[in-house]
Formats: C-alpha cells, structure tokens, sequence
C-alpha cells in the first residue's frame, strides 16, 4: 500500500473550514440512535481538527434517498447523538452546498461543528458529478476522510472532494488502513486466512484473491460444505452451492499451486433439524453424514487442528463465522477458534484483524473481540479490501 497524507500533514488549520467525511449511518429505532459506535470511531478526528481551531463540517450520507430530499433520512436526526457523544454543542445546516452553507460557516467560531444534510439528497453524490463536488469544494479549505466503510464507493463525497481539495485521511480512517496493511499488505509470515459464513457464491473473489496471499486458507461455516461437496463428500440436506463446486475445484487448485494450504473440516456436527439443540445432534466424520442430515458446525478435532495451525502462524485475517453461530450448539467451533486467535493475539505472537457483520456479532458473542489486534466495523469495504481490489476513496489520499 502506498503512503497517505494524515492530520500530521494537514498543518495550521485554524479558522480554515474543513470537510470531514464521517460514517453517520447509524442504527435508528423510533428516531433514536441505537448504537454510537461509528461516531465514536470519528470522535477523535473531528475533536482533533476542532480543537485546532478548524470549522469543522461533517459530511455523511444517510440510507438510501436515491438522489432526493427525503425527511425520514435527514442527518437532523443525529444531531443529538453526536453531541452526545463530542460533548459539544453541534450546528445542523440543511444543505451541503450553496449560500446557506456559506452564511453558516460565517457565523461558526474557530472550533465550531456543524453537520451538513445527507449528500445523497442530491444526484450528484453517487453519480460522483464534478459540479456537485465542485459546490461542495467552494465553501471549504481542506477535505479530511474519516468514513473507511464508505471507501470503496467513488462518490462525491468519498472521491471526487479529493480532487479539488487538499485531502487527508482521518485518524480512524488512518488506524484501519495500517492495521489492514499489517494483515495484508505487508504481513509477518506465515499468513492464515480463516474464511466462513454462509455461501461460497458471496465471497468468490475474497477466496481467489486469498490463496495468492496467504500460507493457509482455513474455510469454515456453510461454504465448506460446497468445498467438501467438490472433493465428492455427501454433505445431505446442507447448505451447499452444488453448482460452484467446479469453481471451488479451482481454487483448491490455485491454492496448490501457489503453495497455500486449504484446510477444510474433517469432522462436523450435523443435525436433523435447524433449530436449538436439536435431539438429533451428532458429531461425526466429513464422510459419515446422513442424507437427512446438516451440517451447522465445524466438529472438535477440527478446531484443535485449526487452533494448532493458528499457532504456527503470525498474523490472521479472518472473515464469516465457521458455523451457524446464532443457533447454540453451532456457535462452538467459532468460538472456540475464535478464543485460540484471541489469546495467541493476547500474548504478542499473533496479529489478527478480522471484519463481516456477522463475524464481529460472532466475535462480540465469543467474548474476545477486544483482544483481536484489530476489528473492522466496515462491511461492504472490508471484503473489497479482502478481495484485493483498490479503494477509490483510498487510493485518492495516497502521497
Ligand atoms: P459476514 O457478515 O461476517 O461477512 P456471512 O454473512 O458471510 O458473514 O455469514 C454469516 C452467516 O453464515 C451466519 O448467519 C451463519 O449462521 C451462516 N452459517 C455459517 N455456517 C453455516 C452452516 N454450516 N449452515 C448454514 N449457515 C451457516
Ligand atoms: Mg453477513
């Protein structure tokens, strides 16, 4: 990964009007905000360049308006929580562009945080229209991107601003791009990659993008059951993707061939039904499952294999749960993998970044998140970092 400019670079900032990019699409529930993380994330950003005496306007999208105003999704409803959360009072500006954003940052003090309307109120945003940036650009001196879960989309907002802007990375922004780099970029060897969840289908390119990258690839959850299906196992009534089971062919393959090795489950823990401790629950061998039979978990000897595996290695990258984790038993292997990572991260031998929606709720429900080395709350850019592709809000902040 190339360098990027931080706040180290920004110089004076004060009385300059600065553009943070935030991730203000929170959780709401009956018009309330549920949950404050994403803000938090930004905290130090925003407070950083405030306290330096910059005017500070948040920049955020909000669902999707599809390029309309749209009251149910104005950024006035989070007012509240982010003063909350910055401890100061906040200004709301109902546009991002135009007079009335510029007769608002005339009435800030230095120091001073208002947060503009949603960007995809107007086309522009998504369309990544130069005009709209342009707009957007005039009433400011310097563009700060805080938002890595946006970082993948080339909007207005993420991308375009970076052209006309002097334009740096946020201090959060900055954390998960050197954690990412530790993992991926330039990791310590060997490298093992645990990867799960539901379907092969929703993370093709994350595995062929993988067993280029790393030493061990460790599949887990329902996607391994496409993988054991290609290697001619009957996995019953499992989820499976019989029809990628060619594809998944090839990537054990490529693995081959570029010296990565694919560890897939040898026993699993299968039922009759999907459904909390079923009666029908066994353990049993990959080739000893039953026509009416799923398999929901990774079985015990696996996962002191993995677990031992993990050992060997110095830095993991882990996306999708290796089992239908939501439903107990099945949250075991998981878990328990999941424990092995968190205390070889604990003791210094392991640097483990993980990210996923449902892989950070696993890792929340095992206990040991905070003892990963890092966690990513980003989804959607998560996995395109995994897959390998380029960020376009990334690549614009590179020196
Ligand atoms: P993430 O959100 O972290 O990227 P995914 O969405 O890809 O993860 O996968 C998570 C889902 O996969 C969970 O809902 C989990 O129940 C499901 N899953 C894992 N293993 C199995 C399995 N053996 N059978 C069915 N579903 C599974
Ligand atoms: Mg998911």
């Amino acid at each position: 990964m190339s360098n990027f400019r931080t706040l180290d670079d920004v110089g004076d900032v004060s009385g300059k009007v600065a553009l943070v990019r935030v991730d203000l699409n929170l959780p709401m529930n009956g018009g309330q905000v549920t949950d404050k993380t994403r803000i938090n994330a930004s905290a130090p950003t925003i407070l950083e360049l405030a306290d330096a005496g910059a005017k500070v306007l948040l920049l955020a999208h909000f669902g999707r308006p599809k390029g309309a105003r749209n009251s149910t999704m104005s950024l006035s409803m989070v007012v509240d929580a982010v003063q909350d959360v910055l401890g100061r009072e906040i200004m709301f500006v109902p546009e991002v562009a135009g007079d009335i954003v510029a007769q608002s940052i005339g009435i800030m003090r230095n120091g001073d945080i208002s947060i503009l309307e949603n960007t995809r109120f107007w086309p522009g945003e998504e369309k990544n229209d130069p005009e709209f940036a342009k707009a957007i650009a005039a009433n400011a001196d310097l563009y700060v991107n805080d938002a890595f879960s946006a970082a993948h989309r080339a909007h207005a907002s993420t991308e375009g601003l970076t052209k006309l802007l002097p334009s740096y990375a946020g201090r959060s922004m900055q954390k998960e791009l050197e954690a990412l780099d530790k993992a991926l970029g330039n990791p310590e060897k060997p490298v093992a990659a645990v990867v799960g969840g539901a379907k092969v289908s929703s993370k093709l390119d994350v595995l062929k993008h993988l067993v280029g990258q790393v030493d061990h690839l460790i599949i887990g959850g329902g996607m391994a059951n496409t993988f054991l299906a290609a290697r001619g196992v009957d996995v019953g009534k499992s989820l499976c993707e019989h029809d990628l089971t060619g594809t998944a062919e090839a990537i054990m393959e490529a693995a081959d061939q570029s010296g990565c090795t694919v560890h897939l489950p040898y026993d699993v823990v299968v039922s009759q039904e999907f459904a909390a401790n079923p009666a029908s629950l066994r353990t049993c061998n990959v080739h000893e499952v039953a026509e009416n039979e799923m398999i929901l978990d990774v079985g015990p000897q696996a996962v002191e294999a993995l677990g031992d595996v993990l050992k060997t290695c110095r830095t993991l990258v882990w996306n999708g749960p290796m089992g239908a984790f939501e439903t107990e038993p099945f949250d075991t292997a998981t878990v328990a993998l999941a424990k092995t990572a968190a205390a070889l991260s604990k003791e210094g031998s392991l640097v483990s970044v993980a990210g996923g929606g449902d892989t950070v709720a696993a890792l929340n429900h095992a206990g040991v998140a905070q003892d990963f080395t890092y966690i990513s709350t980003a989804g959607g850019a998560f996995l395109e970092w995994m897959e390998g592709k380029e960020l376009l809000g990334v690549a614009a902040l590179s020196l």
